[in-house]
């Protein structure tokens, strides 16, 4: 008897909640926990890299898109895509000079003094921020005379950094790093990592070699994304390539506990939609007592279904209904002659055009601060990107903001687009006129 490619095992009840591809490309096993058993929870079509801003003479050529799709496991529920780029890749001539956003050098300036201020650093500790990128936030632990090292893989963004006064180690972070590091005498009291857990392939060997680099009684704190805001505020947009994982309060719990890292504190932070400040240190180390607001944060997700599929079933569709809402807006708009361009360039906003089909034939152009993206091209939709002054040479009607997480700073930046009755418009959670 000839066997068919229709014979699939029996599902369980959990899993025909969720609408399995079970042809789709799946990753096979869990970034994490290696469980098998990995389910589609948002399919965001074919999508380029959303880093790789074009030149004008790559225009005309092949241009890879791979598949934009998260899987949530089944056992951990860690949101992950599957790896189609290298972080070699990603990182190799990385455009995104965090100190071209001011309210993200105020925020780790705050970062600076808050933790000089609560772990008492001083002369003597040791700061290691791991993807300390153009020393946006080290530059403050030098101003306050706490030595600091930076650990950042991109030479170009490294080399600014250093002209900052910035010590930095030009590396990827991991087991072997870190190994390097503690020979070296590089062991460190407090340890960061912000918005660098997303974009690491082994996620275990980079926890472990953070378990590797702290101090005995040093204190680690990551910060990135918090999932139940991506969620809840249809943040679908801030799933790309670069981004593997995507981190539940539960999830990130159990991924320290698994490396001997307990974690003791959490804030919840305004930073890129909604992000967690996330405080551990060695499960051993009993001298920081573990917090009420991680028992209240855990508490919270579970009430809300984090550890079960059907939390992530009804993800999908929230999210076509937020691409209908934007499509139709610009559709009235056009229609009604009204011109239409972008604000920033940020990855975000690659995967909400390329997923919504958004291309010059809705928005002219977008500008951005940043020199290192003006004269280029959006990957994929190919929309240029100008100097911010181009808003105010064009008169557009609507400026749509892609790095709607800088919404307030950007209004204020564009609040003189209103001498020509220009208005800004947000696409996340939902499109929205701001008056
Ligand atoms: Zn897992």
């Amino acid at each position: 008897m000839l066997l068919t490619t229709n014979d699939t095992p029996p599902q369980s009840t959990a899993e025909s909640a969720i609408s399995v591809d079970r042809n789709a490309a799946a990753p096979r096993r869990c970034r994490f926990c290696k469980a098998p058993n990995l389910h589609s929870m948002v399919d965001l079509g074919m999508s380029p890299l959303c880093e790789s801003y074009l030149k004008r003479s790559q225009l005309n050529d092949m241009e890879p898109f791979y598949p934009l799709h998260a899987y949530v496991c089944g056992e951990c529920f860690l949101v992950q895509l599957d790896a189609y780029v290298t972080a070699e890749h990603i990182f190799s001539d990385y455009a995104y000079f965090s100190s071209y956003s001011d309210s993200w050098v105020e925020h780790a300036r705050q970062y600076a003094v808050k933790m000089t201020d609560r772990f008492r650093l001083n002369a003597n500790s040791h700061v290691v921020e791991i993807a300390s990128n153009d020393g946006y936030l080290l530059q403050h632990f030098v101003a306050l005379n706490v030595p600091a090292l930076g650990v950042e893989p991109a030479a170009n963004v490294a080399e600014v950094a250093v002209r900052k006064g910035v010590p930095t180690l030009v590396r990827f972070f991991g087991v072997e790093t870190a190994r390097h590091m503690v020979q070296d005498g590089q062991s460190a009291d407090l340890l960061l990592g912000n918005n660098v857990l997303a974009q690491v392939p082994d996620l275990n060997d980079f926890v472990q070699g953070m378990k590797i680099l702290l101090k005995p009684t040093g204190v680690i704190t990551v910060e990135f994304p918090h999932l139940m805001k991506l969620m809840d505020e249809n943040q679908f947009d801030t799933i790309y390539h670069e981004h593997f994982s995507y981190f539940s309060f539960v999830t990130t719990v159990r991924l320290f506990a698994a490396h001997g890292l307990t974690v003791f504190d959490v804030e919840e932070l305004w930073t890129h939609g909604g992000s967690l400040r996330v405080y551990a240190r060695h499960a051993d180390d009993a001298s920081k007592p573990v917090s009420d607001a991680v028992h209240a944060l855990l508490a919270s997700e579970e009430a809300a279904g984090f550890r079960t599929l059907q939390c992530y079933a009804n993800f999908a569709e929230q999210v076509k209904e937020t691409k209908r809402k934007l499509l139709a807006f610009l559709i009235e708009a056009r229609r009604a002659g009204k011109t239409v361009v972008g604000y920033g360039a940020p990855g975000k906003g690659n995967t909400l055009l390329n997923y919504c089909g958004i291309r010059t034939d809705f928005l002219d152009y977008t500008v951005d601060r940043s020199p290192h993206k003006q004269g280029k091209f959006l990957p994929g939709t190919h929309i240029p990107i100008y100097h911010p002054e181009k808003i105010r040479e064009t008169r557009p009607d609507f400026v749509l903001i892609l790095p709607w997480n800088f919404k307030d700073e950007i209004l204020k930046q564009l609040a003189y687009i209103r001498e020509w009755g220009g208005k800004c418009v947000v696409p996340i959670p939902e499109v929205t006129i701001c008056d």
